[in-house]
């Protein structure tokens, strides 16, 4: 018989306990000591109780935990002397049925890990979608983890071990996260297109129409209509876009989506997670046969990334009116125009001004995107509501000073370019650190022509400085400017500076973060929000309506256009949960 949270959360404090016996491996102490916080209004809420009570237990506590862990495939799982919940987790990823290759190749894993790190390999082996890793995918992740930092490699043991519980309280509560699962499904699906070059090495590329690109606008248009759109069609710019209509005609439609074109090598889940969860939305709502007092327009854009062509948000940028005809001349690598590209995959180009949308129309513009960074994934929080999207401005510099003999040069008579940039880099670093939420990169830096035994007479660089307001994102370069100015003027260097981009933020509207707020509050997930270090597709729609986003936490400490890049089916669940909920307070509010 499955538990109830109803059961768990009435019961004694000694029954309860019983009732969440297993989870942590051989270590009871941490869900007896969540308990206190009962009552739980959902799974996820108890779960992170669980983590808290762990990551306030101290360093000892947390490496008992690790310890008390068996190592995959180890002695514990070759003598049969595994609890029931691992017997369970290392059967279904097969483990207990390696080839010797296998065997033996694990086994010298866990020796190496072991002597680097002293605590066992802990790998949640059942997976992002629960069903199990196949033996491949977890050597590999052995593999790659054997390369950590001692203290992000204990902190990822931990995270695993949270994932592992997550999965075992499913179990003991007979819980599936079936939309999420059904969200999991599409994404692996739409992955199987990727263009020529990437998918014979089992890369995921999908670039601006290309037969991979619009094989995806085929299926995600199919799976529309399955789901219960009333209309799907692929537009003059080839964005996929689904209505469900509104339960009385002339009413408005909330607008979201996001993009499914992806980045060289990328993931499966950047863009196309913001069209599932939608998807899976209207699928509920289609199979209970409701309808709501406004529409539902989910647009899956077509372009986002700018990887074929120059042109970047091209997709949601046509429907703001914001589609500049000379973009259709741009050339991609093999000298196909866009031009040639749109009339190749049969898009009328003449349509274009047509696909604008009215806001008038529209309540509003909500966008779900993985996170792709580390934030929500350090806190183990699945869900954060974002704030805005950061302003940003881009310059390319060049900083001239003498190139000497690096031997008979005295320090204090060496004009070194690269240095200033160097000094520089090292005040940006700390600048930004004080803003607590600014960030600022010099991603290139290098010495043209320079040489193992010449002091550098020339650097070129790079500037990247991201706030989430414009007035912070100014200051920030304001400081960042003036100090290249001082630093030059004392090294008796000069500089060059080139700006190439400058984007305005796109704070969330208050009353629309609010509402994703509120969703989230009301699963039982701690609140958290945090600033969009990226550009999405909501940053254009932002330029004619209001629009807030959510952020769904990403495995692998959130890494992002990367294979490696990750979420788990329980995350999507409760992100189209938090989504159900927004359409829920929508409806009440327009009712
Ligand atoms: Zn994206």
């Amino acid at each position: 018989m499955a538990l109830t949270l109803e059961q768990l959360n009435s019961a004694s404090h000694a029954d309860a306990a019983q009732m969440l016996d297993g989870l942590y491996e051989h270590s009871p102490w941490i869900a007896e000591q969540a308990l206190n916080e009962r009552p739980f209004k959902s799974l996820a809420h108890l779960n992170h109780a669980m983590c808290e009570v762990l990551s306030h237990a101290g360093r000892d506590a947390q490496l008992g935990l690790i310890r008390a862990h068996p190592e995959l495939a180890g002695k514990a799982m070759v003598s049969k002397t595994l609890t029931a919940e691992s017997t369970n987790e290392q059967t279904k990823a097969g483990l207990t049925d390696c080839t010797p290759e296998e065997f033996a190749k694990i086994q010298q894993l866990n020796a190496d890990y072991n002597a680097k790190f002293g605590w066992p390999f802990i790998l949640a082996v059942r997976g992002p979608r629960g069903a199990g890793y196949n033996k491949q995918q977890i050597i590999d992740a052995f593999e790659r983890r054997l390369h950590g930092h001692p203290e992000f490699e204990l902190q990822e043991c931990l995270r695993n071990i949270h994932r592992i519980v997550e999965i075992r309280l499913n179990d003991k509560f007979g819980v599936e996260p079936t939309l999420g699962h059904q969200v999991w499904d599409w994404q692996e699906k739409l992955a199987e297109h990727s263009d020529p070059g990437f998918a014979e090495k089992g890369q995921l590329t999908v670039t601006y129409l290309t037969d991979a690109h619009r094989a995806c606008a085929q299926r995600i248009s199919h799976w529309m209509k399955d789901c219960g759109f009333d209309e799907v069609e692929i537009d003059a710019v080839g964005n996929v876009v689904g209505r469900y209509h509104p339960a009385t005609a002339g009413a408005k439609y909330l607008l979201t989506g996001s993009h499914y074109d992806t980045v060289r090598n990328g993931g499966k889940y950047d863009g196309r997670l913001g069209i599932f969860v939608p998807m899976a939305c209207v699928q509920q709502l289609h199979q209970q046969g409701k309808r709501l007092p406004f529409g539902i327009e989910a647009v899956a854009f077509a372009e986002e990334e700018g990887q074929r062509y120059k042109a970047t948000f091209l997709g949601s940028g046509a429907l703001i009116g914001d589609f500049k005809p000379e973009w259709l001349d741009q050339k991609d690598a093999d000298g196909i125009t866009m031009r040639a590209a749109m009339q190749h995959a049969g898009l009328c180009v003449d349509d274009i001004p047509k696909i604008q949308r009215d806001p008038a129309q529209y309540l509003g513009f909500v966008e779900v995107h993985i996170e792709q960074g580390p934030v929500l994934n350090a806190a183990n929080i699945p869900l954060g509501v974002v704030t805005s999207i950061n302003a940003s401005v881009r310059y390319q510099g060049h900083v001239v000073g003498t190139a000497s003999h690096a031997g008979t040069t005295p320090m204090h008579l060496r004009r070194d370019a690269a240095c200033a940039v160097a000094e520089l880099a090292l005040y940006m670093e700390q600048r930004a650190a004080k803003d607590g939420d600014s960030v600022a990169t010099i991603g290139q830096l290098n010495v043209p022509n320079g040489s193992i035994n010449v002091v550098p007479g020339q650097c070129n660089f790079s500037l990247d400085l991201r706030a989430p307001t414009d007035a912070q994102r100014d200051a920030l370069e304001r400081d960042i400017l003036a100090k290249l100015q001082t630093i030059c003027e004392r090294r008796g260097v000069h500089y060059q500076l080139e700006e190439t981009m400058r984007a305005a933020a796109a704070p969330s509207a208050p009353e629309w973060q609010i509402r994703w707020e509120r969703a989230v509050s009301a699963l039982g997930v701690p609140l958290f929000k945090l600033p969009s270090g990226a550009g999405h597709d909501a940053m254009k729609l932002h330029e004619v309506m209001p629009q807030a986003m959510l952020f769904v936490r990403g495995e692998n400490a959130g890494i992002s256009h990367n294979p490696l890049e990750s979420t788990t089916s329980d995350d999507m669940q409760l992100c189209v949960d938090a989504f159900t909920h927004v359409l829920n307070q929508l409806a009440t509010e327009t009712a």
